[in-house]
Protein backbone atom coordinates (compact mmCIF):
# COMPACT_ATOMS: atom_id res chain seq x y z
CA UNK A 1 0.00 0.00 0.00
CA UNK A 2 1.31 3.52 -1.13
CA UNK A 3 0.82 6.78 1.00
CA UNK A 4 -1.71 7.51 -1.14
CA UNK A 5 -3.98 4.62 -0.76
CA UNK A 6 -3.85 4.87 2.85
CA UNK A 7 -5.98 7.93 3.20
CA UNK A 8 -9.32 7.33 5.86
CA UNK A 9 -12.58 7.06 4.71
CA UNK A 10 -15.50 8.36 6.71
CA UNK A 11 -18.80 9.15 6.33
CA UNK A 12 -20.20 12.19 5.60
CA UNK A 13 -23.77 14.05 5.05
CA UNK A 14 -25.14 13.40 1.97
CA UNK A 15 -26.03 16.03 -0.71
CA UNK A 16 -29.20 15.95 -2.29
CA UNK A 17 -29.83 11.84 -3.80
CA UNK A 18 -26.24 11.55 -3.85
CA UNK A 19 -25.05 8.64 -2.16
CA UNK A 20 -21.70 10.44 -1.28
CA UNK A 21 -18.46 9.98 1.15
CA UNK A 22 -15.75 12.14 2.48
CA UNK A 23 -12.15 11.37 1.88
CA UNK A 24 -9.87 12.42 4.67
CA UNK A 25 -6.31 12.64 3.34
CA UNK A 26 -3.51 11.63 5.13
CA UNK A 27 -2.21 14.34 7.47
CA UNK A 28 -0.06 14.83 10.52
CA UNK A 29 -2.44 17.31 11.32
CA UNK A 30 -5.73 16.19 9.90
CA UNK A 31 -8.64 18.00 11.09
CA UNK A 32 -10.74 15.67 12.96
CA UNK A 33 -14.16 16.73 11.65
CA UNK A 34 -15.35 14.76 8.21
CA UNK A 35 -15.06 17.40 5.24
CA UNK A 36 -18.50 16.73 2.70
CA UNK A 37 -16.48 16.38 -0.06
CA UNK A 38 -18.55 14.47 -2.68
CA UNK A 39 -17.43 11.33 -4.32
CA UNK A 40 -20.92 9.93 -5.71
CA UNK A 41 -20.27 7.24 -3.86
CA UNK A 42 -17.67 5.85 -6.80
CA UNK A 43 -20.45 6.06 -9.21
CA UNK A 44 -19.23 8.34 -11.42
CA UNK A 45 -19.95 7.45 -14.88
CA UNK A 46 -16.59 6.67 -16.79
CA UNK A 47 -17.72 7.88 -20.22
CA UNK A 48 -20.75 9.09 -22.09
CA UNK A 49 -20.85 6.98 -24.82
CA UNK A 50 -18.57 4.43 -26.98
CA UNK A 51 -17.20 7.19 -29.08
CA UNK A 52 -15.39 10.49 -28.54
CA UNK A 53 -17.32 12.46 -30.08
CA UNK A 54 -20.08 12.09 -27.94
CA UNK A 55 -19.72 15.59 -26.39
CA UNK A 56 -19.69 18.99 -28.36
CA UNK A 57 -16.24 20.02 -29.22
CA UNK A 58 -14.06 22.10 -26.94
CA UNK A 59 -13.48 25.17 -29.16
CA UNK A 60 -10.03 25.90 -29.80
CA UNK A 61 -8.62 28.98 -29.40
CA UNK A 62 -5.12 29.28 -30.38
CA UNK A 63 -4.88 33.31 -30.27
CA UNK A 64 -4.55 33.90 -26.60
CA UNK A 65 -5.38 32.82 -23.10
CA UNK A 66 -8.44 34.33 -20.93
CA UNK A 67 -7.94 38.10 -19.59
CA UNK A 68 -8.63 36.48 -16.42
CA UNK A 69 -5.51 34.34 -15.97
CA UNK A 70 -3.36 37.15 -16.11
CA UNK A 71 -4.76 37.85 -12.66
CA UNK A 72 -3.91 34.18 -11.26
CA UNK A 73 -0.13 32.67 -10.28
CA UNK A 74 0.40 29.79 -11.74
CA UNK A 75 2.66 27.18 -11.13
CA UNK A 76 3.97 24.06 -13.28
CA UNK A 77 2.00 20.99 -12.81
CA UNK A 78 4.57 18.55 -13.25
CA UNK A 79 7.81 17.80 -11.77
CA UNK A 80 9.51 17.78 -15.42
CA UNK A 81 8.20 21.33 -16.81
CA UNK A 82 8.29 19.62 -20.24
CA UNK A 83 5.12 20.86 -22.15
CA UNK A 84 4.77 19.82 -25.99
CA UNK A 85 4.09 22.37 -28.11
CA UNK A 86 1.26 20.04 -29.72
CA UNK A 87 -2.25 22.24 -28.56
CA UNK A 88 -4.36 22.47 -31.47
CA UNK A 89 -2.51 19.49 -33.05
CA UNK A 90 -4.67 17.51 -36.03
CA UNK A 91 -7.13 14.79 -34.47
CA UNK A 92 -9.53 12.62 -36.44
CA UNK A 93 -12.05 12.86 -33.99
CA UNK A 94 -12.22 16.69 -32.50
CA UNK A 95 -10.68 20.12 -33.86
CA UNK A 96 -7.56 19.47 -32.82
CA UNK A 97 -5.84 18.28 -29.43
CA UNK A 98 -7.17 20.19 -26.84
CA UNK A 99 -4.48 21.06 -24.44
CA UNK A 100 -0.99 20.55 -23.72
CA UNK A 101 1.16 17.17 -22.97
CA UNK A 102 3.61 17.48 -20.18
CA UNK A 103 6.08 14.52 -19.61
CA UNK A 104 7.26 12.46 -17.06
CA UNK A 105 7.07 9.32 -15.56
CA UNK A 106 4.63 7.11 -13.99
CA UNK A 107 3.92 8.28 -10.17
CA UNK A 108 5.09 11.71 -10.56
CA UNK A 109 3.53 14.17 -8.54
CA UNK A 110 0.87 16.36 -10.29
CA UNK A 111 0.10 19.62 -9.10
CA UNK A 112 -2.63 22.20 -9.02
CA UNK A 113 -1.13 25.08 -11.68
CA UNK A 114 -3.32 27.59 -9.45
CA UNK A 115 -5.72 28.13 -6.45
CA UNK A 116 -8.72 26.63 -6.85
CA UNK A 117 -11.82 24.52 -5.62
CA UNK A 118 -11.50 20.68 -7.27
CA UNK A 119 -15.23 20.99 -9.27
CA UNK A 120 -14.78 17.04 -11.02
CA UNK A 121 -12.58 14.23 -10.15
CA UNK A 122 -12.73 11.14 -11.66
CA UNK A 123 -10.70 7.86 -10.09
CA UNK A 124 -12.77 4.87 -12.17
CA UNK A 125 -10.59 4.58 -15.09
CA UNK A 126 -8.22 1.48 -14.82
CA UNK A 127 -3.96 2.90 -15.02
CA UNK A 128 -3.32 0.69 -17.97
CA UNK A 129 -0.76 0.12 -20.69
CA UNK A 130 -3.02 -2.44 -22.89
CA UNK A 131 -4.61 0.22 -24.90
CA UNK A 132 -7.59 -1.25 -23.21
CA UNK A 133 -10.85 1.06 -21.71
CA UNK A 134 -9.12 4.12 -24.28
CA UNK A 135 -12.66 5.84 -23.72
CA UNK A 136 -12.63 6.20 -19.58
CA UNK A 137 -12.97 8.82 -18.63
CA UNK A 138 -14.05 10.05 -21.83
CA UNK A 139 -10.63 9.68 -23.21
CA UNK A 140 -9.58 11.70 -20.11
CA UNK A 141 -8.76 8.91 -18.00
CA UNK A 142 -8.72 9.70 -14.66
CA UNK A 143 -9.34 13.43 -14.58
CA UNK A 144 -9.28 16.50 -11.98
CA UNK A 145 -11.03 19.78 -12.79
CA UNK A 146 -10.05 22.96 -11.09
CA UNK A 147 -11.99 26.12 -10.90
CA UNK A 148 -9.45 29.31 -10.38
CA UNK A 149 -12.77 31.78 -10.19
CA UNK A 150 -13.34 34.32 -12.74
CA UNK A 151 -14.33 31.23 -15.30
CA UNK A 152 -11.00 29.87 -15.52
CA UNK A 153 -10.69 26.39 -15.42
CA UNK A 154 -8.09 23.25 -15.78
CA UNK A 155 -7.81 19.78 -16.18
CA UNK A 156 -5.43 17.15 -15.53
CA UNK A 157 -5.91 13.90 -17.16
CA UNK A 158 -4.32 10.44 -17.65
CA UNK A 159 -3.55 10.23 -13.91
CA UNK A 160 -3.15 7.08 -12.18
CA UNK A 161 -4.31 7.83 -9.27
CA UNK A 162 -5.79 10.83 -7.42
CA UNK A 163 -5.12 12.57 -3.88
CA UNK A 164 -8.46 14.99 -3.93
CA UNK A 165 -12.19 15.18 -4.48
CA UNK A 166 -14.48 17.44 -5.30
CA UNK A 167 -15.13 19.95 -3.41
CA UNK A 168 -11.33 20.43 -2.28
CA UNK A 169 -10.20 24.00 -1.91
CA UNK A 170 -6.49 23.25 -2.93
CA UNK A 171 -3.62 25.99 -3.59
CA UNK A 172 -1.64 26.40 -6.25
CA UNK A 173 1.41 23.67 -6.25
CA UNK A 174 -0.80 20.99 -3.52
CA UNK A 175 -0.79 17.42 -4.76
CA UNK A 176 -4.13 16.43 -6.78
CA UNK A 177 -2.71 12.92 -7.84
CA UNK A 178 0.01 11.45 -9.66
CA UNK A 179 1.07 11.09 -13.38
CA UNK A 180 -0.48 8.02 -15.34
CA UNK A 181 -1.68 6.24 -18.75
CA UNK A 182 -5.65 6.10 -18.12
CA UNK A 183 -8.06 6.88 -20.77
CA UNK A 184 -6.84 7.45 -24.59
CA UNK A 185 -3.31 7.81 -23.55
CA UNK A 186 -0.18 6.02 -25.56
CA UNK A 187 1.98 6.69 -22.92
CA UNK A 188 2.61 7.73 -19.00
CA UNK A 189 2.46 11.84 -19.09
CA UNK A 190 0.09 14.75 -17.71
CA UNK A 191 -2.88 16.02 -20.46
CA UNK A 192 -3.24 19.78 -19.34
CA UNK A 193 -5.77 21.83 -20.14
CA UNK A 194 -6.95 25.44 -19.71
CA UNK A 195 -10.69 26.79 -20.03
CA UNK A 196 -13.57 28.52 -19.86
CA UNK A 197 -16.94 27.40 -18.78
CA UNK A 198 -20.35 29.40 -18.48
CA UNK A 199 -22.19 26.54 -16.64
CA UNK A 200 -21.27 24.71 -13.87
CA UNK A 201 -19.42 21.20 -13.79
CA UNK A 202 -21.68 18.48 -12.45
CA UNK A 203 -19.77 16.45 -9.76
CA UNK A 204 -21.21 13.09 -10.41
CA UNK A 205 -22.02 13.15 -14.08
CA UNK A 206 -20.29 11.90 -17.06
CA UNK A 207 -16.77 13.73 -17.66
CA UNK A 208 -17.69 17.60 -18.98
CA UNK A 209 -15.92 20.07 -21.92
CA UNK A 210 -14.71 23.22 -21.25
CA UNK A 211 -16.72 25.90 -24.27
CA UNK A 212 -13.48 27.25 -25.01
CA UNK A 213 -10.01 25.63 -24.56
CA UNK A 214 -6.21 27.30 -24.91
CA UNK A 215 -2.83 26.93 -25.08
CA UNK A 216 -1.39 26.18 -21.18
CA UNK A 217 1.64 26.90 -22.94
CA UNK A 218 0.75 30.73 -23.09
CA UNK A 219 0.66 30.89 -19.10
CA UNK A 220 3.19 32.96 -17.92
CA UNK A 221 4.34 30.40 -15.14
CA UNK A 222 6.35 31.29 -12.20
CA UNK A 223 5.40 35.32 -12.38
CA UNK A 224 3.79 37.44 -10.16
CA UNK A 225 0.07 37.73 -11.56
CA UNK A 226 -1.26 41.35 -12.23
CA UNK A 227 -3.60 43.20 -9.78
CA UNK A 228 -6.71 42.49 -10.08
CA UNK A 229 -9.56 44.68 -11.96
CA UNK A 230 -8.49 48.75 -11.49
CA UNK A 231 -11.55 50.14 -9.34
CA UNK A 232 -13.58 52.42 -11.09
CA UNK A 233 -14.44 55.73 -9.29
CA UNK A 234 -11.52 57.94 -8.79
CA UNK A 235 -11.27 61.76 -6.83
CA UNK A 236 -7.90 63.62 -7.35
CA UNK A 237 -6.52 63.37 -3.54
CA UNK A 238 -3.66 65.55 -4.24
CA UNK A 239 -3.66 69.47 -4.48
CA UNK A 240 -3.52 68.74 -8.27
CA UNK A 241 -2.98 65.58 -10.31
CA UNK A 242 -1.17 66.13 -13.95
CA UNK A 243 -3.05 64.35 -16.75
CA UNK A 244 -0.82 62.84 -19.53
CA UNK A 245 -0.46 61.73 -23.25
CA UNK A 246 1.02 58.42 -21.93
CA UNK A 247 2.23 57.29 -18.51
CA UNK A 248 4.53 59.92 -17.52
CA UNK A 249 4.24 61.02 -20.98
CA UNK A 250 3.51 64.73 -22.28
CA UNK A 251 1.51 66.65 -19.45
CA UNK A 252 -2.41 67.52 -21.33
CA UNK A 253 -3.58 69.56 -18.66
CA UNK A 254 -3.55 69.60 -14.64
CA UNK A 255 -6.58 68.55 -12.89
CA UNK A 256 -7.43 69.94 -9.17
CA UNK A 257 -8.01 68.28 -5.94
CA UNK A 258 -11.49 66.47 -5.52
CA UNK A 259 -11.80 66.49 -9.59
CA UNK A 260 -13.71 63.19 -10.45
CA UNK A 261 -12.65 61.08 -13.18
CA UNK A 262 -13.75 57.24 -14.57
CA UNK A 263 -10.99 54.50 -15.04
CA UNK A 264 -10.41 52.91 -18.03
CA UNK A 265 -7.85 50.81 -17.25
CA UNK A 266 -4.60 50.53 -15.73
CA UNK A 267 -1.27 50.01 -16.60
CA UNK A 268 1.26 49.51 -13.55
CA UNK A 269 0.28 52.93 -11.47
CA UNK A 270 -0.76 54.23 -14.15
CA UNK A 271 -4.41 54.96 -15.18
CA UNK A 272 -6.06 55.38 -18.23
CA UNK A 273 -9.28 57.86 -17.42
CA UNK A 274 -12.12 59.57 -18.99
CA UNK A 275 -13.41 62.82 -17.68
CA UNK A 276 -15.36 66.07 -18.57
CA UNK A 277 -14.28 69.54 -18.03
CA UNK A 278 -15.25 73.01 -18.82
CA UNK A 279 -17.24 71.43 -21.46
CA UNK A 280 -15.02 68.47 -22.59
CA UNK A 281 -14.72 65.46 -22.79
CA UNK A 282 -10.76 64.02 -22.19
CA UNK A 283 -9.87 60.35 -22.26
CA UNK A 284 -11.28 56.86 -23.84
CA UNK A 285 -9.75 54.77 -26.06
CA UNK A 286 -8.63 56.79 -29.11
CA UNK A 287 -7.28 60.09 -27.00
CA UNK A 288 -5.66 58.33 -23.52
CA UNK A 289 -5.58 60.24 -20.54
CA UNK A 290 -3.18 59.12 -17.91
CA UNK A 291 -2.86 59.58 -14.47
CA UNK A 292 -0.62 58.56 -11.84
CA UNK A 293 -2.49 56.61 -9.18
CA UNK A 294 -0.78 57.68 -6.42
CA UNK A 295 -2.74 61.06 -7.14
CA UNK A 296 -6.18 59.65 -7.19
CA UNK A 297 -8.44 58.12 -4.48
CA UNK A 298 -11.00 55.52 -5.88
CA UNK A 299 -13.52 53.26 -5.10
CA UNK A 300 -14.87 49.96 -7.23
ZN1 LIG B 1 -2.96 15.46 -24.56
Amino acid sequence: MDRWTRSVLVACSCVASVSCIGIEPESEDADETAVEWITCGGRVPDRTASTLSALPFQTLDRATVPAAASSIAWTWPTTTNEMANNFGAGRSYNEGHEGADLGGRRGDVIRAAAAGRVVYALSSCPDNDMRRDITCGNGWGNHVVIDHGRGVFTRYAHLQWLTVAVDATVTAGQTLGMLGHSGLSDGPHLHFELGTRARPFAACAAPQNFDRVYNPARLRYGAVPTTQAPPRWCRVSADEANVRATPNGTILRTLTHGASVTVVRAQGTWYSVRFRIDGRDWGGDASPAWISAQMLSCTQ
